[in-house]
């Protein structure tokens, strides 16, 4: 059954998940003005699958099912299904501006099918099976699923096992003939809390010694024990203002991030899916982040489209937009961006098979995409800053903007005083023009900035992170033997 967007956020509804905030308890979590955008955004991934002209990208066949599902859940069959997943995030970054935070459960699901099926094979264990069976009904309940892997890390010098705090990695605290306990947090949880069910996975490679935190598993949001405290962000409580609108940039949409606390939390053996087995701690890391990697070649990709937008619309509101300086930054932001769609479309075009048979990303290309990333978008956003001006940050309040109160020689309001000097070109309203510069605002330093930069950065692994991936496939010694033929050197 695909849901609508509106079937989405009733079913949130009927969720007990618990959720914390500015240190309270929020029980409707589902309408808070700081958290609803992030559920406004979600749920376009269910709208736009049920139009017409979408559906192509939007949903896929399940062979699983043998219904067309969202392909949010969808298990990429070949090299196509991972361009169209591309695609597809780079048309919800064009609609929402914002991080759709629904790509961590897909990318999950995909990593998870392959390498329970190599466990499975290695140790006759049956992670695959029960792996396939909760996706099988993730599918049919068209269910958003937060797929979770950052571990709160404590002393980075140290592993697991060797923290003075052993819960600063997620780790099973029990084992029971039905099912096994686990405590511990993920950290800056994209899309945790308006998620249906959780898919844990273990943050880095592990050794024998920490055998208890190399674990995986499934369980709904709601589950005993397990509670979120909600991540802040820039200017979050400007969401809080009443009749807050132009001052937001993004009045609809937004992303989510929170702290994941799973407080010794019962999991029952077929939502299991590694437990012990160390060596393929790793394996599932580096699937996973790969294939978030790719992620970021499209969904930055579509936010990006917003913002070059949003720049040429502020250079005609503020009348320079025929300067030739405006038509090259404009020229060199759509550069900077393609290059990045460039990499999100190389690592899907180069994609290969599993044993399993699902289709992988290219590693060294997906890191590629990704280092990319963490360096594009700050250019792109300087540029962007660059055609608004200083106004964008330093621009009178939409109260100010909306004030009766007289304050002028002849009997204007303070509204009046806003209107006339943050006039632009006769092209735009002033409204306008303050709509424009605060979505900027928003993109660039506000709210949005955590999807928008400070996540280009640091989301789906710091940039060091791809650094290691890129030396481990750079394949130099291959490159040093090139050389070495044509120079006619003989060792
Ligand atoms: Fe999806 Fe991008 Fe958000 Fe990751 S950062 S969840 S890929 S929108
Ligand atoms: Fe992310």
């Amino acid at each position: 059954m695909l849901m609508t967007g509106d079937q989405y956020i009733e079913s949130l509804r009927k969720l007990k998940t618990r959720v914390y905030l500015f240190g309270e308890k929020i029980d409707n979590w589902v309408d808070h003005p700081m958290i609803r955008p992030s559920i406004n955004c979600v749920a376009v991934t269910y709208d736009l699958a049920h139009e017409p002209q979408y559906q192509d990208l939007m949903t896929a066949e399940s062979e699983l099912i043998g219904e067309r599902v969202n392909r949010f859940g969808h298990i990429h069959k070949d090299t196509e299904d991972l361009k169209k997943k591309v695609k597809m995030q780079r048309l919800l970054g064009q609609k929402t501006a914002s991080c759709f935070q629904r790509c961590v459960g897909m990318d999950a699901f995909n990593a998870e099918f392959s390498t329970t099926y190599e466990m499975d094979k290695k140790y006759g264990t049956e992670y695959h099976k029960r792996f396939v069976e909760f996706l099988k009904q993730v599918q049919k309940e068209d269910w958003t699923v937060d797929g979770a892997m950052t571990d709160p890390k404590g002393d980075r010098g140290l592993s697991p096992s060797q923290q003075r705090d052993p819960d600063l990695f997620l780790r099973v605290t029990e084992r029971r003939p039905d099912g096994i306990v686990v405590r511990g947090a993920k950290a800056h949880q994209t899309g945790c809390i308006n998620s249906h069910w959780h898919l844990i996975m273990p943050t880095i490679s592990m050794k024998e010694e920490d055998k208890d935190y190399a674990v995986s598993f499934a369980c709904p949001s709601d589950v005993e024990g397990l509670y979120m405290i909600y991540g802040r962000q820039s200017c979050d409580t400007r969401k809080l203002e009443k009749g807050a609108d132009i001052d937001l940039g993004n009045r609809q949409f937004g992303g989510q991030e929170a702290l994941v606390v799973f407080d010794d939390v019962f999991i029952p053996n077929e939502y299991v899916f590694m437990d012990g087995e160390t060596e393929f701690a790793g394996v599932l890391v580096e699937r996973f982040a790969g294939y978030h990697r790719q992620s970021y070649g499209g969904c930055k990709v579509g936010v990006g489209d917003v913002i070059i937008g949003a720049s040429a619309l502020i250079a005609d509101y503020n009348g320079v937009s025929k300067a030739s300086h405006i038509k090259d930054k404009l020229i060199e932001m759509t550069h900077l961006n393609e290059t990045l769609y460039c990499c999100g479309l190389a690592c899907s075009t180069e994609g290969y098979p599993t044993e399993a048979g699902n289709y992988q990303i290219d590693m060294l290309l997906a890191n590629v995409c990704k280092l990319n990333v963490t360096r594009l978008p700050y250019d792109i956003v300087h540029l962007a800053e660059e055609i608004a001006g200083g106004i964008m940050v330093t621009m009178p309040s939409e109260q100010d903007f909306r004030s009766k109160m007289v304050v002028g020689r002849s009997g204007e309001t303070i509204g009046d005083i806003v209107n006339k000097y943050l006039a632009g070109s006769p092209l735009a309203t002033t409204e306008n023009r303050m709509r424009v510069l605060r979505f900027l605002e928003n993109i660039c330093l506000g709210a949005s900035a955590v999807g928008y930069r400070t996540e280009s950065l640091h989301g789906a692994g710091s940039p060091q992170a791809q650094r290691i991936m890129i030396a481990r496939q750079g394949n130099i010694e291959s490159k040093k033997q090139l050389a070495k033929d044509i120079a006619g050197i003989k060792e």
